[in-house]
């Protein structure tokens, strides 16, 4: 059976170009409900823990560059079925592939700046979701 949560991260390019309000509009109005959110800014050594299954991709140590380089909104997601249904929402992971109406695509600024991560299962949210939030955070 699919689990209710999903974790979500708004990247820092898409912070700084102030559309986290915008976002977490789209979020809500798709039928999810917040259950934990906040503002941080990741340290490199963070980012590595965090994006560790991709440590031997190319694009790794970029990646942890461009995590680390600003702040970023963090936030759990509840709605039924919700790794697929949010995964549905972000789009494609290349912002050119996503579709219409898709977060990536209306936000995106490239592969890597693709302004939103979303968690790939449900063992994954639980881990994601855990190394951001302590228990009194999440509502
Ligand atoms: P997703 O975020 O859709 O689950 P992945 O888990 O495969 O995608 O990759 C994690 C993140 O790494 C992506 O969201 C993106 O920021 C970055 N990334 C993935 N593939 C590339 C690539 N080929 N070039 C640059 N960055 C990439
Ligand atoms: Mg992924």
């Amino acid at each position: 059976m699919s689990g209710n949560k999903t974790f979500t991260i708004i990247k820092p390019t898409a912070v700084k170009n102030g559309y986290t309000g915008n976002i977490l509009a789209i979020i809500s109005e798709a039928g999810f409900k917040i259950v934990a959110l906040k503002l941080v800014r990741l340290p490199f050594k963070g980012a590595e823990e965090f994006y560790k299954v991709h440590k031997d991709k190319p694009f790794y140590k970029d990646l942890c560059i461009f995590m680390s380089s600003g702040p970023i909104v963090a936030a759990i997601l509840e709605k039924e079925n919700a790794i697929e249904e949010y995964r549905k929402l972000i789009g494609a992971t290349n912002p050119e592939k996503a579709k219409e109406g898709t977060i990536r695509k209306m936000f995106a600024t490239s592969m890597q700046q693709n302004a939103v991560h979303g968690s790939d299962s449900d063992e994954n949210a639980i881990i994601e979701s855990n190394f951001f939030f302590s228990g009194i955070e999440m509502v």
